[in-house]
């Protein structure tokens, strides 16, 4: 018998293996799909560029993950910043530089306030009890509510949302204001959370994203492709049944996939209501996320940063992802609101169609390649980037997120204080699970 099955080999569950083994326990990752990383997925373009579908950057404040990265001498590049970044609005296009961009006066002002105002609420919430609702009326109202309380012009209620809609992967209404602060909280700021310069957005893997998940492949003991159906909990020892017809026991289980596909696991005995619930209750973000080819990063040469923040359309956000010396061009793109919403409905050649259009109009030429990908469709993850509660959820779900039920032990990067909703995230959850477990066995 194991001492230990983690179920879900992305980072969350690769990190808790491998502390487990560092630890001297013995472990083996159980994962669905016929590949690591969940969503972290480098696929390569035809001249081999990397194109990273799902997490690509890290921030100077992932201390845990540029741990790992510096000792297993990942490459990373910063992202291109310099240059003017570009606000296009129904009427116009501005250049402006650094974050908040250059909005009527008016704008520029509500927006500034609003945005104070949030960093000041989201001290007030905390991150390792966000459970704890001290301010009720701001865990009854979803973020659009709030949204269109605090501004007064349309166009800092529309920057704000596309800006907010790019950095929670939904939208303001699906998301309560308790969430959002909360989700800032754990990143420690709003500015760690939008900014691309000492924020979460400064670092890329140069090598994308797969280049991380190889480290663990050669030291955690996994199995590919055959899902966790079953698990049950008996005196002192769990047992697990896959769909290829394994059976498994260990004296513990580590649960390290997204909350919303937990319910496909078939439990015995059930899990308790409020944990049976959770799944119904965390629902996954529904964000598009675009990458355009380019063979040479142009709008470089025009003095612009690739940095786009757009009021309209279904591009809303883009940013240069570019290698350092420009050898092919890259724009990586976030499609939010209304329209991107409803293109969910058409068939994904169409959004190819659509979005490479888009690019088009943006930057003026038509990408030599374009990916786009959404997650929702992706049967073991749901969504992206992460799971998010809506009005009442951390009240009346949060414990259940987060405590243990052993031998059931939960990581993912939906159970973080820390960066929920990074790979930072996994990585602290996983820390926060394997003391648990280590210091109870
Ligand atoms: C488009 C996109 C962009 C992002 N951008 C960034 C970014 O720039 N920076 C950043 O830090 N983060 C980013 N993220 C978020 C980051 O990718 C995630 O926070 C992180 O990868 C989550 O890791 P995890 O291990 O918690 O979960 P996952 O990666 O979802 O891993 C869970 C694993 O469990 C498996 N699984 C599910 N059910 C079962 C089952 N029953 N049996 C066995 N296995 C199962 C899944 O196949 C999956 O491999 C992004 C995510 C997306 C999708």
């Amino acid at each position: 018998m194991l001492d230990v099955l983690v179920v879900g080999g992305g980072i969350s569950g690769l990190y808790a293996a491998y502390l487990l083994k560092e630890s001297g326990a013995t472990v083996e990752v159980l994962e669905a799909q016929e590949r690591l990383g969940g969503r972290l997925y480098t696929i390569f373009s035809p001249e081999g560029h990397p194109i990273d579908l799902g997490g690509q950057w890290v921030g100077p404040q992932h201390h845990r993950l540029l741990k790992w990265i510096s000792q297993h001498q990942i490459p990373l590049h910063k992202t291109y910043t310099e240059g003017y970044n570009l606000l296009i609005t129904p009427a116009r296009r501005r250049k402006y530089k650094g974050t908040i961009p250059r909005l009527p006066l008016g704008a520029l002002i509500d927006l500034g306030i609003g945005l104070e105002k949030l960093k000041r609420m989201a001290r007030q919430v905390s991150a390792t009890h966000p459970w704890e609702i001290t301010r009720p009326a701001w865990d009854e109202l979803t973020l659009a509510a709030w949204i269109r309380k605090t501004f007064y012009t349309q166009t800092a209620k529309e920057t704000f949302r596309v800006g907010l809609a790019t950095v929670l992967g939904c939208e303001p209404e699906e998301v309560s204001l308790w969430h959002t602060l909360f989700y800032i909280r754990s990143a420690s700021s709003l500015e760690a959370l939008i900014e691309t310069e000492n924020g979460a957005q400064e670092l890329k893997f140069s090598k994308g994203a797969s280049s991380l998940i190889e480290t663990f492949a050669n030291t955690v003991p996994h199995t590919l492709g055959d899902p966790v159906v079953a698990v049950e909990r008996l005196p002192n020892k769990v047992q697990v049944r896959t769909q290829k017809g394994r059976l498994l026991s260990a004296r513990a289980i580590i649960v390290a996939i997204p909350p919303a596909v937990q319910s496909r696991i078939h439990w015995e005995p059930p899990l308790p209501p409020l944990y049976a619930q959770l799944s119904q209750h965390l629902p996954m973000g529904s964000i598009t996320k675009v990458i355009a080819i380019y063979n040479r990063p142009f709008w470089r040469e025009e003095g612009l940063s690739g940095h786009i923040l757009r009021l309209q359309g279904g591009i809303r956000i883009t940013f240069d992802t570019s290698p350092p010396d420009g050898a092919y061009g890259q724009i990586t793109a976030f499609a939010v609101g209304a329209l991107a919403r409803s293109l969910l409905r058409v068939a994904p050649e169409e959004r190819d169609r659509y979005y490479g259009q888009e690019m088009e109009v943006l930057f003026g030429q038509k990408p030599q390649y374009l990916y786009q990908k959404t997650w929702a469709d992706e049967p073991w993850t749901g969504g992206c980037y992460v799971g998010y509660f809506g009005p009442g959820g951390w009240r009346y779900f949060g414990p259940a997120l987060r405590e243990p039920l052993p031998p059931i032990h939960w990581a993912g990067t939906e159970r973080a204080h820390e960066w929920m909703g990074y790979m930072e995230g996994g990585m602290a959850a996983a820390e926060t699970t394997v003391q648990t477990l280590l210091t109870s066995a």
